[in-house]
């Protein structure tokens, strides 16, 4: 029964450290405009990175040809082909594969992983199939998504900065990583030239634009998480080149690393930073991201297990095991409706190998899954309403009918619905009633792919 005490108060303060209230959630919006501003100003001016996509045009619809998209971020990567038919015919036809990338590619060299690559594009390219129509004498094209922070050099060249989500290849830093999938594609006998290289946050920007004419903000909720919206031009003190005739420039946010004082941080968090690959690093990220959210979770029980013998008198071997809690399984957990939580004793049993977990217990860690959640839902749409903040979009001018279209996507957003609830529902009461009503959610269904291989065809070597 005293460990029961003190189990509870292992909760309670976890959930204490853990509280967004809403005027929290104000000074985090605000930090973010801040940083936004400071990180346009000047290059490592702020914790954002604020990078410029050399993206100055969004799909218009006319966009024609086959190309090609590669996208690269995460656990999986993604090849397709999209055949696209102009401002009547739009997508004509479609097809992709999704491969999963061997862990330990993420870990061993630059060569081995962009060969792993290429050789599932030659794989892919081989299939093509009649449906798909490459213009005689034509080479084909490619939109490369590839959602690590790059220092961008022009639409189709870029050097990576730093890995994040738990990729760590030393020697890929400072390369330009077009150049190295092309040296792949040649070694695997792909004859295709990479047009442009964008981030899953511009993809998504970009195959939301194609869609609806109002996406100004693409937010990747999914391993990691970022944020790509459009920027004023003139509003870059940063920016060097010729203003675009747009006037506008599409800015990767690196959001990830952002990092306020104002963020609620606990303990678990700060010890689950140090332990990481990038310690000190992607500190946002960590808070709401699908790679984070489970071992989160995970440490809480750990600490009650130990603390509080909550799963009995030994400590569960299993939860001692990092990363071994995914998000999804926390999900499915904090998803359970039936009346025993049936599915959190069955997550419990085969993920931790703790058997016949009470009632009681069951519900704790429902609650634990709603705080962990909770905090990352509100946090991320505290981030988003900086991010409208700085676009002046946090208000509506009399009379105005300007609609604003955020595309959402990533694995989190699209399966962890009471996150993705709670998310939208903060964003709503941060904006306000009136700016709620022209505010507007979308799930942009993949849209990263279909985005980068719109922008490999307008900026085709062929136009
Ligand atoms: P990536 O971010 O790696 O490009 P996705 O956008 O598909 O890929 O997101 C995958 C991530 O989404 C997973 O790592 C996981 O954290 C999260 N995720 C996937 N399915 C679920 C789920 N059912 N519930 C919660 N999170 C999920
Ligand atoms: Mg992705």
């Amino acid at each position: 029964a005293n460990g029961r005490v003190k189990a509870m108060e292992i909760v309670k303060d976890f959930e204490e450290d853990c509280a967004t209230s809403y005027s929290k959630l104000k000074h985090v919006a605000d930090a973010m405009t801040v940083e936004m501003h400071a990180g346009l100003a000047s290059e490592g001016g702020s914790k954002l990175k604020m990078l410029i996509s050399y993206v100055d045009n969004l799909p218009t619809g006319d966009e024609k040809g086959l190309f090609y998209a590669l996208d690269l971020g995460g656990t999986n990567f993604r090849v397709l082909r999209v055949q696209l038919g102009g401002r009547d015919g739009r997508i004509v036809n479609q097809e992709f594969v999704e491969v999963s990338i061997p862990p330990n590619l993420m870990v061993k060299s630059t060569d081995a992983l962009f060969d792993y690559i290429a050789n599932e594009l030659a794989k892919f390219v081989a299939k093509e199939g009649p449906g798909f129509h490459l213009p005689p004498g034509k080479q084909r094209e490619l939109g490369f998504t590839f959602s690590f922070p790059v220092m961008q050099t022009s639409i189709n060249s870029g050097n990576l900065i730093k890995w994040t989500k738990g990729f760590s290849i030393d020697d890929t830093i400072g390369r330009d990583v077009v150049a190295e999938l092309t040296k792949a594609m040649e070694r695997k006998g792909v004859d295709m030239r990479v047009s442009a290289l964008v981030n899953d946050t511009i993809g998504t920007l970009a195959g939301g634009r194609y869609f609806n004419n109002d996406v100004v903000v693409a937010v990747i909720l999914g391993t990691g998480s970022n944020a790509a919206y459009v920027e004023r031009a003139q509003a870059i003190p940063k920016w060097q080149g010729l203003l675009p005739k747009s006037g506008d420039m599409v800015i990767n946010m690196e959001w990830g690393n952002f990092r306020s004082s104002h963020l609620p941080l606990t303990e678990y968090d700060r010890a689950m930073d140090i332990e990481s690959l990038n310690p000190g690093e992607q500190i946002f990220e960590k808070l709401v991201s699908g790679m984070y959210l489970g071992e989160i979770l995970r440490r809480v029980l750990l600490r009650m297990a130990e603390e509080a013998a909550f799963f009995g008198a030994t400590v569960p071997p299993k939860l001692k095991i990092p990363f071994i809690l995914k998000t999804p399984d926390m999900s499915s957990m904090h998803h359970d409706t039936s009346v025993n939580l049936k599915v959190v004793g069955i997550k419990m049993k085969e993920i931790l190998g703790i058997s016949d977990t009470p009632l009681k217990t069951r519900k704790i860690v429902v609650q634990l899954c709603n705080i962990v959640a909770t905090r990352g839902a509100r946090l991320a749409a505290a981030a988003i309403f900086g991010v409208l903040k700085k676009m002046g979009r946090d208000t509506v001018r009399p009379g105005e009918k300007q609609k604003t279209v955020i595309a959402m996507d990533g694995g989190l957003f699209e399966h962890y619905s009471e996150y993705s609830k709670c998310l939208e529902n903060t964003l709503r009461e941060l904006v306000g009633e009136q700016v709620s009503e022209s505010l507007f959610i979308e799930h942009a269904n993949d849209g990263s792919g279909i985005g980068a291989a719109l922008l490999a065809a307008s900026h085709s070597q062929y136009l």
